[in-house]
């Protein structure tokens, strides 16, 4: 093996198997790739086919970049054959067991991590001990959260200040302290962990242990969305972190957007021939992420709403809560008619499962996003400048609403007030006339409704400048690099010394 200064930096990147933590990790390793350094995804079989045709692509472009498959233990953690993501778990039961699975491949991973050894490991938050595989071999070990700056700093705030701990009633707003904005949150919009102890909090206490002792965050966003809580986290907080994204945006390809995550449910031409015959500005996206599912009650409210608006929409219909393979009608449930109507009237267009989220959202016809506020879906709405209908229901997204609508000010919240432990749990009931207000709100040309299209198309302007040469994330990844071949060269001086 040459020293750094004659071969290139080799990084390792260990994605989450869950599509929200693994298509950014894929495409922060991408980029890596395409600055020169040798890549190595350490992924499973099924998780692989969800983006080895990018990685086809990237390879006869010239880069060095690789996929290492480790067989996954399906059935001996109970699970079906083919079960290999957070997305095929349709309960949380089935999601524990898909948990201990992924906790079952440590030891091949760390034997892999070693027999590779590279100069950095870039691996998910929830991946904790591969910190000590780092130490043992003396690199940088990278954390990935697969979240904002803004998330991670009230977090901490919360967990620092305990505010919640004064408030009696679940529904009392209450201000989070030393926060660099005024933002209001109520006790039933906070994750389970932050009130109690729970079985999940020494989990936790070991994923945070390992942030402190990693090389630093790599953080999927940019300094001027966030500007003030990039500078709490790396000042007040002190965590060493570098943000350089949107990576939606770092691989521009048609090809890699319509295949961004899985293979699409609809094809590309059908997506964007249906939108060439919209106006500009016409369209909502809708779309609760790769995890959430609704109850029948619930969608049928959503397509109440949709109908009763008469707004134009694109709905991607995840499966109904509940529902197994064993009932292929049942598992895709819309109320009877209700598609036939929307696609007849030319008002709606269904995609059940999987859409080409990105390149749909590019299109100038799309208007607004309603989201479930996974950090992913906001970031890509931010990018295409476009304003937002929140509707967050588990995870962190609470946190990244009020980024949206109380900071940014570029979104309306349809009224969910209750966090769930899973995307997999009944939700709260959000009824028909709250999504119509919030849906009227956000796509209409009153004042308020053009402000907030303003602000997000100047966003918008801003990431896209963002990730271009010279731009403060594009900046921020060329630090980092140089910060690894830095390490990697004082460890080879090191070791001559020896
Ligand atoms: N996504 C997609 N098509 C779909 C559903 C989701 O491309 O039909 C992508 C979306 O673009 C985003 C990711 O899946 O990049 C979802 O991540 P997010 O953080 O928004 O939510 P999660 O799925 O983690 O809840």
């Amino acid at each position: 093996m040459g020293s750094p200064t004659e071969r290139p930096l080799h990084a390792v990147f260990l994605p989450y198997m869950a599509p929200g933590h693994m298509m950014p990790l894929v495409d922060i390793a991408r980029v890596f790739a395409a600055h020169g350094l040798r890549v190595t995804i350490i992924t499973t079989k099924m998780n692989a086919q969800s983006f080895k045709n990018a990685i086809e692509r990237d390879i006869r472009a010239g880069h060095q970049i690789a996929i290492e498959v480790l067989p996954f233990p399906a059935i001996e953690a109970g699970l079906p054959e083919g079960c290999e993501n957070i997305s095929k778990t349709p309960t949380p039961e089935m999601t524990i067991k898909l948990f201990h699975a992924i906790e079952m491949l440590q030891p091949q991973i760390e034997e892999l991590i070693r027999k590779c050894s590279p100069d950095c490991i870039a691996s998910d938050v929830l991946f904790y001990w591969t910190t000590d595989v780092a130490a043992e071999l003396g690199i940088p070990r990278l954390a990935f959260s697969g979240s904002g700056f803004f998330n991670m700093c009230v977090a901490y705030c919360i967990e620092h200040h305990q505010p919640h701990k004064h408030i009696k009633l679940e529904t009392e707003p209450f201000v989070v302290p030393n926060m660099p904005d005024q933002l209001v949150l109520t006790r039933s919009q906070l994750p389970d962990i932050v009130k109690t102890r729970n079985k999940f909090s020494e989990l936790f206490d070991k994923l945070k242990e390992a942030e402190r002792k990693s090389f630093g965050m790599l953080v999927n966003s940019f300094y001027e969305l966030e500007t003030a809580y990039a500078d709490y986290y790396r000042k007040v907080i002190g965590v060493k972190a570098w943000h350089v994204g949107p990576v939606s945006l770092l691989k521009g390809g048609q090809d890699d957007k319509a295949e961004r995550g899985d293979e699409p449910s609809v094809s590309k031409h059908s997506c964007l021939s249906w939108l060439d015959s919209k106006k500009p500005n016409s369209v909502l996206y809708i779309c609760f992420g790769s995890l959430t599912r609704f109850s029948k009650t619930q969608l049928n409210e959503i397509a109440s709403a949709l109908e009763s608006t008469g707004q134009f929409f694109i709905w991607v219909v995840g499966k109904v809560l509940g529902m197994d393979k064993k009932d292929k009608e049942e598992e895709w449930w819309l109320p009877d008619g209700f598609e036939d109507k929307m696609v007849e009237s030319g008002k709606g267009m269904i995609i059940r499962g999987w859409a080409p989220q990105v390149l749909i959202l590019e299109h100038p016809a799309i208007g607004g996003i309603l989201t479930h506020c996974g950090w992913n879906s906001i970031l890509e709405g931010v990018a295409a400048g476009l304003p937002m209908i929140t509707w967050p229901i588990f995870a962190e997204q609470f946190y990244n609403e009020k980024l949206v609508t109380q900071v940014l000010k570029i979104g309306v919240p349809v009224g969910n007030e209750v966090w769930k432990a899973w995307a997999t749990e009944e939700t709260s009931f959000i009824s028909r006339e709250k999504i119509e207000r919030a849906i009227s709100k956000a796509m209409c040309e009153r004042e308020d409704g053009e402000q907030m299209r303003k602000k997000a198309k100047r966003l918008g302007e801003l990431a896209r400048k963002a990730v271009e040469e010279g731009g403060s994330s594009h900046k921020d990844l060329k630090l980092l690099i140089e910060e690894i071949k830095c390490y990697a060269r004082k460890n080879a001086s090191f070791q001559k010394d020896l």
